[in-house]
């Protein structure tokens, strides 16, 4: 298995550990699969009834190439997932005639972001084990990310996790998932800033190839293939459980920096009978309007209800592209110079029509994400989260007829992240899960830090450097 930068010119490939390690391609791209490789109706028929771990592991293998034996990936997938607090792991509820949730919020930090994480961080420690070497994990994040990395990489011996979250701008529940760690591994800082000056000084930081080097920088973030070939298995475990590969299934994906319906359309390349994939988003609805127009444009970033979802520009839509442009990477390179210049650019004709051949769209704002979890309340007794009830708002608005294929709405983090949304939808605040009510109990470690990329540096030299007794605050 090779892989390839969306911007590549001269047809230069790399392996599936350097993608892993990198994350970024040098020349500004991202990677995607040379080939799609294929998950057949054989291959998928064997998988049924599996358990979760085991269908994560096959899926794994496809994509990893030589980097991991079959066996490595069984052991790797298996401990990944012995956290999930669900037999299932990834478990569907039927919400209405043909219309099912897939509940993949039973992860260590009740978000998706764990399928993904638990599975990248022990690859990413597999690796460096191997090869004798150690990594800084830096990340900027505007809450759930920082957990669900957090959670994945503490306790690691190789790996130092440093997360950098903007002070005061996180909820409780959100700061105390990443400080309350206790690991001398994991190292928090309250930024006296915002997001973007956090996502800044990560850049600069990673712009510093003195210091890259020194500490071994690398980075987890959506742009990760790694994240993506995770999460194949999800939708490959629901499609199972509704009769692929003799039957197609739909999706309906809440969707922020397109990874997670993105992963929808790479298991369709791959085989999985998927029918119609539909990106479903809040107000910053950047993605909708190109599905429905093919004019992708940018806009203001507006607050709502589901945060992980406020984004503008989808970092993972660059591999659509690279697909619809036949990966000539020449193509997607002006694209992506012209939304950098003007803010927007346009796809027609047979590109656009070809988009349009997987993926429908379809917005819910505030109000309508409100009326979801209502709805979904009253008709069948769950409580599901403002992102999952935008995908549920925009399934129910789609025409979906008699015949057609069943329909999976992705319920991407559970309601008690969200407590106020759900009080004023039901009426009812929902109960802390377990997991979560321990940690009002737990010493919180954070230090605050200006807006200062040489302050910073010095901070994560000092914390990687010094010897791990002396790292326990
Ligand atoms: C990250 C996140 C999303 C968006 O996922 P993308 O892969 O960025 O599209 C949706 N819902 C929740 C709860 C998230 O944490």
């Amino acid at each position: 298995m090779r892989y390839i930068s969306t911007r590549q010119s001269d047809g230069r490939t790399v392996s599936f550990e350097h993608a892993l390690l990198q994350g970024l391609a040098r020349d500004g791209g991202l990677y995607v699969p040379e080939r799609w490789p294929a998950l057949d109706s054989g291959a998928l028929a064997d998988l049924r009834g599996r358990p979760y771990a085991e269908v994560a592991a096959a899926v794994m293998a496809r994509f990893a190439g030589r980097a991991f034996s079959r066996a490595e990936l069984a052991g790797i997938a298996a401990e990944s997932y012995a956290g999930f607090d669900h037999p299932v792991t990834a478990p569907l509820v039927q919400l209405g005639p043909n219309l099912w949730l897939q509940e993949l919020f039973h992860g260590p930090t009740l978000a998706f972001k764990d399928f993904a994480l638990q599975m990248v961080a022990r690859m990413l420690d597999a690796v460096l084990a191997r090869r004798g070497r150690t990594a800084t994990i830096l990340a900027a994040t505007s809450g759930d990310t920082g957990a669900a990395a957090i959670e994945a990489f503490r306790g690691l011996a190789r790996v130092s996790i440093v997360v950098l979250h903007p002070a005061g701008r996180v909820s409780e529940m959100q700061r105390r998932q990443m400080t309350c760690a206790g690991e001398p591994n994991v190292h928090n800082v309250a930024v006296a800033g915002t997001f973007d000056d956090c996502q800044a000084l990560v850049k600069t930081l990673f712009a510093d190839l003195a210091l890259r080097d020194e500490i071994g920088l690398a980075a987890v973030n959506s742009i990760n293939w790694a994240r993506v070939a995770a999460q194949v298995a999800y939708y490959v475990h629901a499609a199972l459980a509704l009769g692929a590969p003799e039957r197609a299934v739909s999706f309906t994906v809440p969707t922020g920096n397109f990874g997670n319906v993105y992963t929808g359309y790479a298991a369709k390349r791959m085989g999985l009978p998927v029918e119609r994939l539909v990106v479903a988003t809040n107000r910053n609805d950047i993605l909708a309007r190109f599905f429905e127009t093919g004019r992708y444009a940018r806009g203001e970033v507006q607050r709502t209800l589901s945060p992980s979802m406020d984004i503008q520009v989808a970092s993972n839509f660059e591999r659509l592209l690279a697909d619809l442009a036949g990966r000539d990477g020449a193509a997607v390179r002006a694209l992506m110079a012209a939304l950098a210049r003007d803010g927007a650019f346009t796809l027609k004709g047979a590109r656009l029509r070809q988009a349009q051949a997987s993926f429908s769209a379809g917005r819910a704002d505030d109000d309508a994400c409100l009326a979801a979890i209502a709805e979904v309340w009253r008709g069948c007794g769950r409580m599901i989260d403002p992102h999952s009830a935008a995908g549920v708002h925009a399934a129910r608005s789609l025409a979906h007829g008699s015949g057609a294929a069943p329909m999976v709405c992705l319920a991407t983090a559970h309601a008690a992240k969200f407590p106020d949304a759900i009080e004023r939808a039901v009426g009812i605040r929902p109960a802390l899960p377990p997991r979560l009510a321990q940690l009002a109990a737990k010493p919180e470690r954070v230090t605050e830090l200006p807006v200062d990329a040489g302050l910073l540096a010095r901070f994560v030299r000092d914390r990687v450097h010094a010897p791990a007794r002396e790292r326990v605050a």
